[in-house]
């Protein structure tokens, strides 16, 4: 291409203004609100960056869809058209469509996961730790030595430890694992993509000791783009063949089309296992709906066929990756320490090195995410021990996270290259502050996924 210049690979049809607040708004929104970002509302947030999840702005194809949808109970044609696209690029013999993806993880723990199970993935998400937890399983997540470095690139981060995997295969027993997970790309572990050769790999490693292996497939779209881009051998294959070529290493994958549906809502459970996905769907039925909707209106799965063939096409691609990419490249040259490299849906600013004087149960990443509302309108998500931190089995007492992340998730064609800029901008100015950025402390809490709901309060120095 002769031109430097990334552009949307799209007009815009429709817009949403931006209320824009002041920061004397934003700080006492921030008080009202205990200082948890997801409890404030979003006609407050200029720039939303809390997470890529439904928040993709849908074609006008997709809207179409909408329209088009067969809201029949039973035997929609949009379920048809919804599981003939879905076998066509993930290949799976029984298609479930749920809710959402945790709907399809909650589904296949209650049928796989009992008290004393071992489930080891490259790095778990949030709602699969939890499901897993809740079922009393084990949730074991085997990261590639090069994640816990997050200042040197590597192409393929978010590959899983092969090794740690027959180790711990070793250790605990086949029998005690009833599936083994592969997230791709991996979102919690900094958005970085999965190689071919390594879910070929752990396939090969569950095929030998007869152990399901399920694909997390969120941002498939985005992990088979940077196979392509980085993986020798994929340079001249189409993100589609190189999406078909990754699942037919795996017996089955939960999805959420919140992701890389290009979707506002909806998800899907997929199996080769017939009895398997027979007791899946009297599940589904008990909580979600009939099989031929689980959980979603016609429409909803008329707009996912579309967005699974939208999320795949090239220049879509093309722009994502650079955009993602464009914003940690103009933070990270000026200093702010990032998740190297760049993920595909989201940067990972690693606020425990940015922020060294907050130890790290006085979340250094919440002191950032606030700072950078406070400052710019700006909302982010953080991903460290507000999130994942653990509980030591004896003494009770918290574990901090393996690492401080705060996350500008990118959602998928809503803003432009200004709002991008303009989030640079904003990242630089609280990164000039950060010596005057103070700790916090967590005032009420629930036992799972307290990130959605805890209070905080800030630290004064001390
Ligand atoms: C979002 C996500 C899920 C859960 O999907 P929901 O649609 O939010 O329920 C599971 N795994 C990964 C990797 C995700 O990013």
């Amino acid at each position: 291409m002769p031109f430097q210049t990334i552009i949307e690979p799209f007009k815009i049809k429709a817009v949403e203004p931006i209320r824009l607040t002041t920061q004397a708004e934003r700080a006492a929104i921030l008080k009202r609100a205990y200082y948890n970002l997801f409890l404030i509302r979003a006609e407050e947030v200029i720039i939303d960056l809390l997470t890529d999840s439904g928040t993709a702005a849908m074609s006008s194809e997709q809207w179409a869809g909408v329209m088009r949808g067969d809201e029949s109970y039973a035997g929609s044609r949009s379920y048809y058209f919804f599981e003939e696209t879905v076998r066509d690029i993930f290949g799976f013999k029984h298609v479930i469509p749920v809710h959402q993806g945790r709907a399809a993880e909650r589904i296949l723990f209650a049928l796989l996961c009992k008290p004393g199970s071992v489930i080891p993935n490259n790095t778990h998400f949030d709602t699969t730790r939890a499901n897993i937890e809740y079922r009393g399983g084990r949730a074991v997540d085997l990261p590639c030595a090069e994640l816990r470095d997050t200042t040197t690139p590597h192409p393929f981060k978010g590959n899983m430890d092969v090794d740690a995997l027959k180790s711990l295969i070793r250790e605990v027993g086949a029998e005690n694992i009833p599936l083994v997970m592969l997230t791709i790309t991996n979102n919690s572990g900094g958005g970085q993509p999965v190689s071919m050769a390594n879910i070929r790999a752990v396939s090969e490693v569950c095929r030998a000791h007869n152990i399901p292996f399920y694909i997390d497939a969120c941002r498939f779209a985005e992990n088979a783009y940077f196979i392509k881009l980085r993986e020798p051998g994929y340079a001249d294959k189409t993100p589609l063949e190189i999406a078909r070529e990754m699942f037919s290493y795996a017996d089955g994958c939960t999805m959420s089309a919140k992701k890389d549906g290009l979707a506002n809502i909806g998800g899907f459970l997929c199996t080769n296992d017939d009895k398997l996905a027979q007791q899946e769907k009297e599940l589904l039925i008990l909580t979600e709906g009939f099989p031929t909707y689980g959980g979603l209106a016609g429409r909803d799965l008329e707009a996912i066929a579309i967005g699974l063939r939208e999320v795949l096409d090239e220049h879509y691609l093309q722009y994502r990756i650079a955009s993602t990419r464009y914003l940690g490249e103009h933070i990270a040259r000026e200093g702010v320490p990032i998740v190297q490299p760049p993920g595909g849906h989201a940067i990972y600013i690693d606020a425990g090195a940015m922020l060294p004087h907050i130890p790290p149960l006085q979340f250094p990443g919440q002191a950032l995410a606030v700072e950078l509302y406070r400052l710019g309108g700006v909302r982010s998500c953080e991903i460290g021990s507000v999130m994942f931190a653990g509980r030591d089995p004896e003494t009770g007492e918290e574990v901090p996270a393996p690492r401080e992340l705060v996350r500008l998730a990118i959602p998928r064609r809503v803003y432009t290259q200004s709002h991008v800029d303009y989030v640079v901008e904003v990242t630089l100015e609280a990164y000039r502050r950060r010596e005057q950025l103070n700790g916090y402390r967590i005032t009420w809490q629930t036992p799972f996924l307290r990130h959605f709901s805890c209070h905080f309060e800030p630290l004064g120095r001390v």
